[in-house]
């Protein structure tokens, strides 16, 4: 067996018997083996996928009709849920702990007849932005295995990038999806906040937070973003029905819808502070300057628009999700989950304390204090209210935004994936790097990075693509647009 490049290629050779679902996780499980040292599995579910496999085989050769997801070969980021499996959040907090429900969103994978093959590593409860904070070690960049994967999705953008799955999930809450998609020449769509229920996700910070897929094609996420798509009674954030450019009646057909509007001409914007930032590669803004010029001389509007708040965005977000997380993660405490410390405990608070410490890594650890700290009676004001504040002038720019222009164009990270190590003894350079996703998290926009570039260090990037809240379609159609007509990256496995 080969490489298979879509879900519908595969689809097609089953239905025409020249494979099995059988053949095909016994293909992946041979390629997560041979790509062992790329790290990118917490746990690999070989017995139960394969039994999967043989009971979809035998449905067809009982003549029914295949579903949506029939035999999809899906990893999911060890943050998601799914009964009698471990779910750890690459924290050794949770060490021993198995999901006791399944999430929502694998829920629906299963009901359309996926395969889930395995976890996958992440940074510790996706705190993070190279894998590099995850208690299972490092994941390697499979383009080139002295750089990152990015984070914190890491394993989950580097399983599809190895071509170890067909198609993943991770969690985007601050960039998590787009950023290694980004890293790894892949796609990673983050859809608007509430679109796929939360149930089943560990929480970060539950604001921000938004599972996310990983594919090599635009069409695979539309599919996957689709089947988990809708009000879910368990997660009550999740977006209500309603009718505009693809939300609900949408959402049940952004497969279908993904190519009529071929010869749409777009109305987008970039910022002018994104792509004059300091920190920015000079090859990367080069790179997205050229194809601005190449859409705007195919009949697009592509205009410049002033940002003045780009510098806040990324203090904004460390604060209000530091705070979030400070909440969140307080019931790790040694009692109800994983880990527990028992050496020489004095008394309950001394417990608390030696298990959060010995369980939680560095970087929780100084995410939960922060949290704490913003959050404390004399500094309320001064950050939390004040990050609050940011966040609704984002809210009204963003309004202003879509009254005119069907999309943001920008970068997805300032650089390509860094070298290991080389942004871990500074927190706040690392958190910098942030700058271009977090503002579709602190917004809810949905935001997608496309690999359409190569860079001369010969690592890929992405553009990052932002719509409006619930116009995941516009989103979707402009980037195959893209991958059609603008893709110069040629992805590792084709
Ligand atoms: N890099 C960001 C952070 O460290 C993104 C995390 C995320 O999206 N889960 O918070």
């Amino acid at each position: 067996m080969t490489a298979l490049s879509s879900i519908q290629e595969y689809h097609k050779k089953l239905t025409a018997s020249n494979i099995t679902c059988v053949d095909t996780v016994n293909y992946y499980l041979t390629k997560i083996e041979e790509k062992k040292q790329l790290n990118a599995f917490t746990e690999v579910f070989a017995t139960e996928a394969l039994q999967k496999a043989m009971e979809l085989d035998a449905k067809r050769e009982n003549g029914e009709p295949i579903k949506k997801l029939h035999g999809v070969v899906i990893a999911i980021k060890d943050v998601i849920c799914y009964k009698g499996y471990r779910v750890t959040a690459a924290s050794k907090i949770l060490e021993g702990f198995t999901s006791v429900y399944t999430a929502t969103a694998v829920q629906r994978l299963l009901d359309e007849d996926a395969i889930i093959i395995g976890s996958c590593n992440c940074d510790e409860f996706a705190m993070g932005s190279t894998n590099e904070n995850s208690v299972y070690g490092n994941v390697l960049n499979a383009a080139d295995e002295t750089k990152v994967p990015g984070g914190s999705s890491g394993g989950s953008a580097v399983a599809v990038q190895a071509g170890l799955c067909m198609v993943s999930l991770g969690s985007d809450t601050g960039g998590s999806v787009r950023q290694p998609a980004d890293f790894c020449g892949i796609v990673g769509i983050k859809p608007t906040y509430g679109r796929i229920s939360r149930y089943g996700l560990i929480a970060y910070a539950s604001s921000f937070d938004q599972i996310g897929i990983f594919s090599n094609s635009v069409y695979d996420a539309a599919l996957l973003l689709e089947v988990m798509s809708g009000v879910d009674e368990f997660d009550s954030t999740v977006l209500m029905p309603q009718t505009p450019k693809g939300a609900y009646e949408g959402t049940e057909n952004f497969t279908k819808l993904l190519s009529i509007e071929e010869n749409k001409k777009y109305k987008i914007t970039y910022f002018k502070e994104a792509l004059h930032h300091p920190s920015l590669d000079k090859e990367i803004k080069e790179n997205i300057l050229a194809l601005i010029d190449k859409l705007k001389s195919e009949g697009h509007t592509v205009t410049a628009m002033d940002f003045d708040l780009l510098d806040y965005v990324v203090p904004a977000y460390y604060v209000l999700t530091t705070a979030e997380a400070s909440s969140n993660l307080n019931r790790y405490d040694g009692v109800r989950f994983g880990y527990r410390n028992k050496d020489n405990v004095k008394d309950l608070t001394d417990f608390y304390k030696r298990t959060r410490s010995k369980g939680f890594g560095k970087e929780v650890q100084r995410r939960i204090m922060l949290g704490t700290f913003v959050l404390s009676a004399g500094y309320y004001d001064a950050y939390f209210s004040k990050a609050q504040q940011v966040r609704r002038l984002l809210a009204d720019k963003t309004k202003a935004i879509f009254a005119e222009y069907d999309a943001v164009i920008l970068p997805t990270s300032p650089g390509t994936a860094f070298t290991f190590g080389e942004k871990t003894d500074d927190p706040i350079a690392m958190y910098l790097a942030d700058i271009y996703t977090v503002f579709a998290n602190l917004t809810g926009l949905p935001g997608i990075s496309v690999p359409l570039f190569k860079h001369s260090n010969t690592m890929p990037f992405g553009l990052q693509i932002m719509t409006a809240k619930t116009d995941e379609l516009t989103l979707l159609q402009l980037s195959e647009h893209l991958m059609q007509h603008y893709k110069t990256y040629q992805h590792l496995n084709n």
